[in-house]
């Protein structure tokens, strides 16, 4: 199953067309997306019933598949070779753990300002969406609605000044989460726990890699994270980036106005951001 936030409606995506959800359940089911999450196996029971034909759609009017979550994570140092390029050891207990704030989540077509003066640097990223609380979980994708693509935008002077890091507010500038294009349950994948994905600039591919080389794996992650936070219906959690980030190439490369950067994951679809300069 599909689902995503159409004009800021809740849809079922099937075969690029979409069924408006409050429509179709007769109102059971609301039209806001974030609230699905609160009410997700029931959801799923309905809308395995549901067979209509659906709408097209424009993909610019889709948002986040999960626009306000309490609780968004994010993962540092997930994939071998990108630790490596950032200049850091691999984790061995626990994988670096920061917040992304959630004014910064954006659909998958997008226009992004550059902070200025800033060095603006790509990570595409697996994003999962829970379905349901875990608190001390075991390692299993129970918990888990669904998987969506991600950019965890970062504007690299921030995340690095002063004398400790600002990862958080680094990678939180308005636009710096775009997610989407849809949710895609995990059953829709022949292996969920292991997907391509790549992003590239202009064209030239500068990210490719598979989800099978994470190092906290997405049910490990569950555990290890609600180990400590309970995991909350539809919070995000962004599992990390492979290696080929701007930052970690000779020399480094940041995004200038008028890129374009299309992040891809397999069986999930892309992400498309213009970037523009920001004022002050
Ligand atoms: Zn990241």
């Amino acid at each position: 199953m599909k689902i995503a936030n159409l004009s800021g409606r809740l849809v079922l995506v099937h075969q690029g067309r979409a069924v408006d959800v409050a429509e179709a359940s007769a109102g059971r089911f609301g039209p806001d997306p974030q609230s699905v999450y609160a009410r997700w196996a029931e959801f799923r029971s309905w809308a395995a019933t549901v067979d209509l034909p659906g709408k097209s759609f424009d993909p610019r009017d889709l948002g986040a598949p999960a626009p306000a979550p309490r609780q968004v994570f994010a993962i540092g140092l997930n994939y071998r070779e990108h630790a490596a390029e950032s200049g850091y050891q691999v984790p061995d207990t626990l994988p670096p753990v920061f917040a992304k704030f959630s004014s910064a989540l954006t659909g998958p077509i997008s226009t992004v300002e550059l902070p200025p003066g800033g060095h603006t640097d790509w990570e595409v990223e697996l994003v999962v969406v829970m379905g349901s609380r875990a608190h001390h979980a075991v390692p299993s994708w129970e918990h888990v609605a669904g998987l969506t693509a991600g950019q965890d935008l970062s504007e690299r002077i921030t995340q690095m000044s002063g004398p400790a890091p600002q990862f958080g507010l680094g990678k939180s500038f308005p636009g710096f989460a775009p997610t989407g294009p849809w949710l895609v349950t995990p059953d829709e994948f022949n292996d969920p726990d292991d997907l391509e994905l790549s992003c590239s600039v202009n064209g030239e591919q500068l990210q490719k890699g598979r989800t099978r080389d994470l190092i906290f794996s997405v049910p490990v992650l569950v555990a290890k994270l609600s180990a400590i936070v309970p995991l909350l219906p539809g919070d995000l959690i962004f599992t990390g980036t492979p290696a080929g980030v701007g930052v970690g190439r000779t020399p480094q490369r940041f995004l200038a106005p008028g890129d374009e950067l299309v992040s891809w994951i397999e069986g999930i679809g892309e992400l498309r951001q213009t970037f523009v300069q920001g004022g002050a």
